[in-house]
């Protein structure tokens, strides 16, 4: 999109050897943040070309240069080094190699949060949990995360200097993408029997055509009973592609517009019915329609081998280190096997499942992480620093654990009256969660559209965000999305002194619109909002396209955001 990422080779250079100065720039590529690339395959790095553009704008990181584990077959380990334009091309290709490696590891919510409390766990955070009583453990100066369902979770930093009252810097994205969900009862066989096939159910608005013909897996948690009979969930992914939902061949039906039946054609298809599937978990033979249940002993449900094809029930076990009859239930989502990548001719995008919205879920974590890295970062702090990555937002957030809850208005209210250091014990002022309330502001980071080159109709003329421009804000007079004046200003101030750029759109008005969380938290909350997110094409598909630099841009503003907001605060009121 951006001309300088195409136009930053010598001209004159022959193909061949601006390929080499592409590889040898990636010699001098730094580690990963965190370290996660030493442990990122090769294949899901992409093409290793490096763009040796200069458009950028941003500090590189303070992490330590380094080391090289790219080995695309395509690479001469030989070549000579080229350090030339290597700092901040490094920079902002770490970020996005970084985001790739949270975004394969993280097929469901439950998985993005346990990536993002990994990372959490790493920087100093410490785990709490909502049902104990915070108030000896939550100390100012601290680091804290906390989880709900697995599937939320809220982590923050309290300044040394606060007082009950003072204001928050939020920040809240979502873990959820459009999914495919294996039904209670999944067990279904196609054509007398001869295929194998699993129910799914539709989880939010998907563009469910995308998923046809892809090399699907299941991943999710399972209820397991473990040592000592106790419950516990477990966080499943199988890596094999195990099921596919085909398309029909052009020969048999020419239809112009593809269409389908979202019951009866979005049916994955797991295998053939041989012999061999048919056994149950101990390899025996089992007859048909013969119930697992032992003689004598009630069950208000059906086995779960009953329910689910059992080598399904199989992989899963497997992955929960567990035998199969120790499985009570599931919640298993399908997924795309096909790892997230870098792509394009400088590798100026990634292709990936769920940049809606693990994309702003991991530059909050980072963001986050990076503004609290130096030891003595809250020191002059007097307000909470917090991130808030919530479930269910493709479904409406309605959920005990969504965005519409009362997660983060209750995890705000105990921190409103946490003690100001060196004061009695004496309960704070009641109307302490209140003042927190309208002296802080909430940032609703979820992706936005970049303009489509094939479909430019659909964008408003003079807002059409592109990628690797930085983060768009998104304004809506209907109140769709909740940015006003305030929170535009604010966020300027704060982009202003990171050095990141911004874009602004609004839609059509003869064009729907979407929504966010940030209308609902908006009015929940009373604080000042502003709704934005990366720009990125396909929305929804199963394998969208966003910009590799603004993984970078993202989280620089939510570091900065962080760092700033108390400063800022008093300077941007409006009563
Ligand atoms: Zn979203």
């Amino acid at each position: 999109m951006d001309s300088s990422f195409s136009s930053s080779f010598h001209p004159g250079i022959p193909p061949k050897l601006r390929l080499l100065f592409r590889l040898t720039d990636s010699d001098n590529w730094p580690e990963h943040p965190h370290g996660a690339a030493t442990s990122t395959p090769a294949a899901e790095l992409g093409p290793t070309t490096t763009s040796l553009h200069l458009h950028l704008r941003l500090p590189s990181p303070q992490q330590s240069p380094a080391i090289v584990h790219f080995n695309h077959e395509q690479t001469s380990p030989s070549l000579p080094s080229h350090p030339r334009h290597s700092t901040n091309m490094a920079a902002s290709k770490k970020y996005a190699v970084d985001f790739l490696s949270f975004v394969n590891a993280s097929p469901t919510p439950f998985h993005a949060v346990e990536s993002a409390k990994q990372r959490l766990l790493k920087a100093g955070f410490s785990e709490i949990k909502e049902r104990d009583p915070w108030a000896s453990t939550v100390k100012k100066g601290g680091r804290y995360f906390l989880t709900r369902n697995g599937s939320s979770i809220v982590a923050f930093g309290v300044g040394k200097k606060w007082k009950p009252g003072n204001g928050m810097a939020l920040l809240g994205a979502h873990t959820d993408s459009p999914a495919l969900r294996i039904k209670p009862i999944s067990r279904k066989f196609g054509e007398n029997g001869s295929y194998i096939q699993v129910g799914v159910e539709t989880y939010g608005g998907g563009l469910w055509h995308t998923w046809f013909d892809r090399d699907l897996s299941i991943a999710g948690r399972a209820m397991v009973r473990g040592e000592g009979g106790q419950i516990v969930s477990k966080l499943i992914k199988v890596d094999s592609p195990i099921l596919r939902i085909p398309t029909l061949a052009i020969h048999l039906d020419r239809q112009e517009n593809f269409q389908f039946n979202k019951e009866t054609q979005l049916f994955p298809i797991a295998g053939l019915a041989t012999a061999e599937l048919n056994k149950n978990p101990k390899g025996e033979e089992k007859p048909e329609g013969e119930s697992e249940t032992t003689e004598g002993e009630f069950k208000p449900l059906a086995a779960i081998t009953e329910r689910h094809h059992a080598p399904i029930v199989e992989r899963i076990a497997k992955e929960a280190g567990v035998e199969v009859k120790d499985i009570i239930d599931f919640e298993i989502i399908l997924y795309d096997t096909q790892l997230s990548v870098l792509g394009g001719l400088n590798d100026e995008f990634i292709y990936s499942a769920r940049l809606d919205n693990l994309m702003m879920s991991y530059c909050a974590t980072e963001g986050i992480i990076e503004s609290l890295s130096s030891e003595t970062a809250l020191d002059d702090e007097p307000g909470i620093r917090l991130i808030s990555l919530f479930d269910h937002e493709e479904i409406g957030s309605q959920t005990a654990q969504g965005a519409d809850s009362n997660l983060l208005p209750a995890v705000i209210r105990r921190l409103s009256v946490l003690p100001a250091e060196g004061s009695s014990p004496a309960p704070p002022s009641t109307s302490a969660y209140e003042e927190t309330l309208i002296k802080s502001m909430l940032w609703s980071c979820d992706q936005a559209h970049a303009v489509h080159p094939n479909y430019g109709a659909k964008y408003e003329s003079s807002h059409r965000p592109e990628m690797n421009k930085g983060p768009v804000i998104k304004v809506n007079a209907n109140a769709r999305y909740a940015t006003n004046s305030p929170g535009i200003v604010m966020t300027q101030e704060v982009a202003q002194k990171a050095g990141v750029p911004l874009q602004l759109f609004v839609v059509r008005n003869d064009s729907s619109c979407g929504s966010t969380i940030g209308p609902m938290l908006s009015a929940a909350l009373g604080a000042r909002t502003v709704d934005m997110g990366n720009a990125q094409l396909s929305m929804h598909s199963i394998r969208e396209t966003g910009g590799s630099h603004d993984v970078e841009h993202a989280v620089k503003l939510f570091k900065s955001y962080f760092e700033h907001y108390s400063a800022l605060e008093p300077t941007i009121t409006v009563d």
